[in-house]
């Protein structure tokens, strides 16, 4: 049989090349297998690769790979070899080296031929390594490399089918005031701690035993660890510092997580109530205000719940099933009203809904803020009404929650509300509770001066509850002070350190010239407490309950 020219067998080699796998090995022999006749041709006696992939979103870690192959066992020394390096489009290095046959010399159009013979194999394993990409695309968090929750459910579903997820926990995490971090050093630098912190957990985690590290957008990440992984990965979410350039220095941030876990030994347990149920604990540690939560069943229902309430929450506004109550406040000594506190009711099904069943949900997502400014809107909305029907209102109380202090124009679109129902702002004051760190107070203190030049009253309500600081009436410019029922019924039960704190407080607030008000008064013995010790003014149920509006203007016209 006649010999194939190179031309015939440089056909044959493309002919059949293997164009469906990804995996480098794979290819790799494929492609050798096929070039063996033409390098025979070429005198060509050993190939020998090296494809190194740099860390990416791919493959945090990077990796590499190696191979060989002889074709000839006459291979020629290291010396005689010819070794080029490609960098593939992707920045990655495939080294390949060439060697003749021992003794033999590649004249000018052989060794070009050897050459692009290396070239092909480059170019076919760099697109092995492209498709490999881009079928994991899908399943990849572009900004960190971790799994995303496509991912997540592709790897934990075989997890599920094998029935290993009961030797896991999960865990869903997110930042402590990511927010903040957020806009004080710059969405870049956001960007940088995500990634650092992402990597971190990579590299904790033992892929081979199927242990899973994802990211489920913003701040928030999820984690399939073995068990008895589980507290060395905890200790790890919480001793993490990362160091940022801000402004040209070098700023270490130590990164702490609100997390919550689910772990079953069920058997039956999915991929799906993993993520889930994570996720509902996690959920319930801003609402308590904890670090770390263990999944319960009871939190599946509370969720469920809340998921309802913010569905049909906007609809229950526009419907106007959302209504002020108006809780008088008195003056001890007049008995008279000089104020309310508007306190949201929710009239569903023929029945009050209690604020505790629906306000958390609304807090933990936000649409509190709209809450608050449909409560404002209300009142000054039924101000208007009595002003123009003649009637002189008091003072009404609106609640804030501390998330609307996020909105840098929380001044402006109160006093917006102000003006478009025409209202002095002699009859509103807003109710602000205590923030926690330095720069919620600076925020605060920003809105108490815009409302003051403005003319509203601003009060720290459930003070007391808390670990209140004296500092915070040097800090904050606060007009009133409500002093929480907590206080208030600890004069009932006579404890004494209570009462020496109260006594002592209505003092110094007098002498700081700031209003002081108790809330949820009930009985004669702690009116007469407070009328003892200076404390004017009262509100709770001794006088009055929360009243609808109707009943509330009754009252009002009555004095
Ligand atoms: P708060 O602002 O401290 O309001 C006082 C709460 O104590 C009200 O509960 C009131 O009904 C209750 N109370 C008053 N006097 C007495 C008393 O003598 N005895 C007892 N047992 N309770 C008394 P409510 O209406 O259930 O509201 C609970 C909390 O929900 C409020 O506490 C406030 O933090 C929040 N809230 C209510 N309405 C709004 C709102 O429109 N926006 C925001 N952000 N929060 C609101
Ligand atoms: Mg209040
Ligand atoms: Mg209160």
């Amino acid at each position: 049989m006649a010999e194939k020219t190179n031309w015939e067998l440089l056909v044959q080699l493309f002919e059949k090349i293997n164009m469906t796998d990804d995996r480098l090995d794979v290819i790799c022999e494929d492609i050798m297998d096929r070039l063996g006749p033409l390098a025979r041709n070429l005198s060509l006696a050993k190939v020998a690769i090296q494809y190194i992939i740099f860390p990416n979103v791919f493959q945090l870690c990077g990796s590499s790979f190696k191979c060989e192959h002889i074709f000839d066992s006459a291979v020629a020394d290291e010396e005689e070899a010819v070794h080029i390096s490609y960098d593939t489009i992707r920045h990655e290095k495939c080294d390949v080296s060439l060697y003749p046959v021992r003794g033999h010399e590649w004249d000018d159009l052989k060794y070009r031929s050897v050459r692009m013979l290396s070239q092909i194999v480059s170019i076919y394993m760099t697109r092995g390594a492209l498709i490999n990409d881009l079928k994991r695309t899908p399943f990849v968090d572009i900004l960190t490399g971790l799994s995303n929750s496509p991912g997540v459910i592709m790897s934990g579903t075989g997890l599920e089918k094998e029935g290993k997820l009961k030797d896991f926990a999960s865990v869903f995490f997110n930042f402590k005031n990511f927010n903040y971090i957020n806009k004080k050093y710059g969405v870049n630098n956001g960007d940088v701690i995500i990634k650092q912190h992402a990597l971190r957990m990579f590299q904790f985690m033992n892929q081979a035993e199927g242990e899973i590290a994802a990211r489920f957008g913003g701040d928030n990440f999820f984690a399939l660890v073995k068990k008895e992984h589980l507290d060395d990965f905890l200790i790890l979410l919480n001793d993490v510092e990362i160091i940022i350039d801000f402004k040209g220095e070098k700023v270490t941030l130590p990164i702490k997580v609100r997390a919550g876990i689910f772990d079953s030994s069920d058997e039956n347990t999915t991929i799906n109530n993993m993520t889930t149920n994570a996720n509902i604990a996690c959920s319930f540690t801003k609402k308590l205000n904890m670090d770390l939560i263990r999944f319960t069943p009871d939190m599946f229902d509370t969720a469920m719940h809340d998921k309802k309430t913010l569905i049909i929450f906007p609809a229950a506004m526009a419907a106007k099933e959302i209504i002020p109550f108006y809780q008088p406040k008195y003056n001890i000594h007049t008995k008279r009203i000089v104020g309310a506190e508007a306190l949201v009711r929710w009239f569903r099904n023929g029945r009050f809904v209690p604020p505790g069943e629906f306000l958390p949900a609304l807090e933990a997502d936000g649409s509190i803020r709209k809450l608050d400014f449909y409560m404002l809107e209300e009142v000054c909305s039924d101000l208007r009404k009595w002003l123009d029907a003649g009637i002189e209102p008091v003072r009404v109380s609106i609640n804030y929650s501390k998330l609307n202090l996020q909105n840098p124009r929380l001044a402006d679109d109160t006093i917006a509300i102000l003006s478009k129902y025409d209202i002095d702002p002699k009859y509103i004051e807003i109710e602000l509770t205590e923030t926690s760190g330095f720069e919620d107070n600076e925020r605060m203190n920003r809105f108490i001066s815009k409302m003051h030049e403005y003319g509203v009253t601003i009060s720290m309500d459930d003070f007391g509850t808390g670990y209140s600081s004296l500092n915070i009436f040097k800090d904050l410019d606060f007009d009133v002070v409500k002093l929480d029922k907590t206080f208030i019924d600890n004069i009932e039960r006579d404890i004494e350190k209570d009462t020496v704190i109260m006594i002592n407080m209505i003092k110094m607030l007098s002498e700081l010239k700031i209003e002081i008000i108790a809330e949820g008064v009930e009985t004669d013995k702690q009116l007469d407490f407070l009328k003892e010790h200076g404390c004017e003014l009262v509100q709770g149920y001794y006088f009055s309950k929360p009243v609808s509006r109707e009943e509330f203007l009754e009252k009002i016209r009555k004095g």
